[in-house]
């Protein structure tokens, strides 16, 4: 019986490859994108094929065993080490809770109504409430790992963001003090008080610059390529191997069987999409799953780069081109150049390659539908996200369209917690949408808090009476029959 508590003796041998020129760089510096041509980097252990030497049936046993560890090195995402950054020490590890998320089966009514066995996967439920704590929490511990080997005195953590991505690299930066240092940069007036209040209340020095999120990027891309900053956007590699951990816990759940799983993901950026695709092919690789599950991206009629890509039947005739965005209430997706396009097209080649033509989709829904399937799944006991609502709406168009086979199930992404997110319910129940995002509520849905005595008639009344005229005003307000 091996001990679930005792850090893994292997170690790999990574290297930064470009998916732009080919390039290949050591994992010793701190690189970002491509000194050479600027592109993105996958990371690549090329000391994987040892890992083969153990067969699936093993490496099943041992991931399932960790999942009782009771060191946090291994309780987050690193349950599955050598798959994630095996070049990290167990002492780089930096575990806040994150990852293990829960899987909710979607509820009764939402099953009946859609015809179709579906769960939702609560990533919401994560330390800053999203899943960008997963890719924080890999990119973190490398970092950790890079300051140790240098004896570097300062290092500044550096990202542009509206919302999750610097929630996520506020908290770890915080977390792990000196000599890390985190800034953050956003668009001025541009962030909900919501979004504004993580990296200030984690300490974070909150940086903002009038314009968009974009105008942000190039200010802290510039930084990186002169200053020795650690730029934590999604074109960071380490974030997307930690992201990959969101794949390993699906196929774990289900018992390492996602042969009839339908996997539904909102595209953003793209590194999400990245990542759980990766991560299943790393799966499959080493037969810990026999087959691949059939993922589907789901992308706003707002903001379709990737759809519009692959919605092209014949792949010689595909061009990628990035879109001008319209408002979404899927702002964490509201994209229209995805940095990590060029890694989406590496993996769904190779998911298409063993999984055939339909184990990779995108599919489009409106801003009406998002919204309505984000209400529909919270009034049923969800806490999805406006992103998460896009899966929902994603699987609903599945369904309709009729690519959704006899016998499968779905898992649907909610990226974030609802609360992240509630000025788009409040916007809903209020029927407040602004034009351009085309929304109109369901009425019958808008719920509202009721005053029943308001602050003029209560000064007039004792507390005894108070107490009395309150709960009389609720019991007509329900119809109560008293005892
Ligand atoms: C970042 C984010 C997305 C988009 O993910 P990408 O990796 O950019 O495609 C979706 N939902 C939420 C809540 C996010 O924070
Ligand atoms: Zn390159």
């Amino acid at each position: 019986m091996r001990n679930a508590d005792v850090f893994p003796r292997y170690r790999g041998n990574m290297e930064y490859f470009c998916l732009g020129c080919g390039q290949r760089h050591g994992v010793d510096e701190l690189l970002y994108t491509c000194p050479s041509c600027g592109g993105v980097f996958m990371l690549d252990n090329l000391a994987f094929d040892k890992l083969a030497e153990t067969s699936g049936d093993e490496w099943r046993e041992i991931f399932d065993e960790r999942a009782s560890s009771r060191n946090t090195a291994l309780r987050g995402i690193f349950r599955f080490y050598e798959l994630m950054a095996p070049v990290v020490e167990e002492e780089d590890i930096v575990y806040l809770g994150e990852g293990n998320t829960p899987i909710v089966e979607a509820s009764k009514h939402l099953v009946a109504k859609t015809g179709v066995q579906f769960a939702y996967k609560n990533d919401g439920q994560n330390p800053s409430a999203s899943f960008k704590d997963r890719g924080m929490a890999c990119a973190f511990s490398y970092l950790k790992a890079l300051v140790r080997k240098h004896g570097w005195d300062e290092v500044l953590t550096v990202c542009a963001s509206t919302g999750d991505t610097s929630a996520a690299a506020a908290l770890y930066a915080s977390y792990v003090g000196k000599p890390l240092k985190s800034v953050v940069l956003l668009p001025h007036g541009k962030v909900t008080p919501q979004q504004l209040s993580q990296p200030l209340g984690s300490g974070a020095t909150v940086l903002e610059v009038p314009g968009v999120f974009d105008d942000c990027m190039k200010v802290v891309e510039h930084l990186a390529e002169n200053y020795r900053v650690a730029l934590l956007n999604s074109k960071n590699s380490w974030r997307i191997l930690g992201q990959e951990s969101y794949a390993f816990e699906v196929a774990q759940w289900y018992n390492w069987d996602v042969a009839d799983k339908c996997i539904f993901v909102p595209i953003g950026n793209a590194g999400n999409i990245t990542a759980v695709m990766g991560g299943f092919l790393k799966l499959f690789r080493l037969g810990i799953i026999k087959a691949l599950p059939r993922v589907f991206g789901v992308q706003s009629h707002h903001a379709d780069p990737v759809y519009r890509y692959y919605s092209v039947e014949d792949p010689k005739e595909r061009e990628y081109k990035p879109v001008k965005v319209t408002p979404s209430v899927a702002q964490a997706a509201m994209i229209g150049n995805p940095v990590s396009f060029p890694r989406v097209k590496h993996f769904a080649e190779q998911f298409e390659a063993i999984g055939g033509r339909d184990a990779f989709q995108v599919i489009l829904v409106t801003e009406q539908q998002i919204m309505d399937s984000m209400i529909e799944a919270n009034m049923h006991g969800h806490i999805a996200c406006t992103q998460g609502g896009e899966c929902f709406a994603g699987l609903k168009r599945a369904i309709e369209l009729g690519l959704i086979k006899e016998g499968q199930s779905a898992v649907l992404d909610a990226t974030a917690h609802a609360l992240k997110f509630s000025g788009f319910q409040d916007m809903y129940f209020t029927n407040t949408f602004p034009p351009e995002y085309g929304v109109t509520p369901d009425m019958s849905l808008a719920n509202a808090p009721e005053l029943l005595v308001d602050a003029e008639a209560k000064d007039k009344l004792s507390p005894e009476e108070f107490t009395l005229t309150a709960a009389k005003a609720i019991a007509d307000r329900l119809g109560l029959a008293s005892k």
